[in-house]
């Protein structure tokens, strides 16, 4: 049942290049060019379904949204959203983030979110976190100078690894909460695992993060 499901994703991904770019060869992607315009680039990388960024290109028209995600089957869902009513502004990705230096230009992205990243608890796992230092070193060069890393959990202990990795970095934090839903933070938009966080519970992480210029 599952593989059959899995081949339905691909076909569904395949038939719509327009709206999802499936990662085949690690070939660069001319961003730029395919919005056909000069706005900010925002990526999610790890998006699942896709609600979180989809609601944020709808609200800012003028922001270029690319939403990565390494799975059929969660991207699909995001597909879904997209092909019932199509953002100009917003674009899939299907790939592993390990990849991004290679889709990518240095200095292209404007802010990169990451939300409820898999947590990979185990101290052996911990280079797959996506705010391990290595990955850090990938965004700071794919970044704008000046621009943000957005992260929301509600893992404590991933949370307080990527302060850590942060700290080690040369980067600093510009905003930090540990309780985002009784924060002063502004225009929260939630996502799919934020939904059912919030509804068992669970408190959320947030912080926002700049590298320090050189
Ligand atoms: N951001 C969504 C989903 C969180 S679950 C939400 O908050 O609802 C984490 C997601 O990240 C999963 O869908 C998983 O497949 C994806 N993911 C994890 N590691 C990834 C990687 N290296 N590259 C791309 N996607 C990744």
């Amino acid at each position: 049942m599952r593989l059959r499901f899995v081949e339905g994703a691909k076909e569904l991904i395949q038939a719509n290049p327009e709206l999802i770019i499936n990662n085949v060869d690690n070939k660069m992607v001319n961003f730029r060019k395919l919005f056909d315009n000069n706005f900010p680039i925002h990526i999610e990388i790890g998006m699942g379904k896709g609600k979180f960024i989809y609601e944020l290109a709808k609200n800012n028209p003028t922001i270029n949204y690319v939403g990565i995600e390494k799975f059929d089957s969660a991207i699909v869902k995001a597909l879904d959203k997209v092909l019932e009513n199509p953002l100009k502004n917003l674009l899939l990705l299907r790939m592993d983030a390990t990849y991004l230096k290679y889709l990518f230009e240095e200095r292209s992205i404007d802010r990169i979110y990451l939300n409820f990243s898999d947590p990979w608890p185990k101290a052996r796992h911990a280079k797959r976190r996506l705010t391990h230092q290595n990955f850090l070193k990938v965004y700071q060069k794919l970044m704008t100078i000046n621009s943000e890393i957005h992260f929301k959990t509600d893992n404590t202990d991933l949370f307080n690894f990527s302060v850590e990795e942060i700290r080690n970095y040369p980067m600093r934090i510009t905003y930090l909460t540990g309780d985002l839903h009784h924060s002063d933070f502004e225009g929260n938009i939630t996502t799919e695992f934020e939904e059912k966080f919030i509804k068992q519970g669970n408190l959320i992480y947030k912080l926002t993060a700049k590298f320090k210029e050189a």
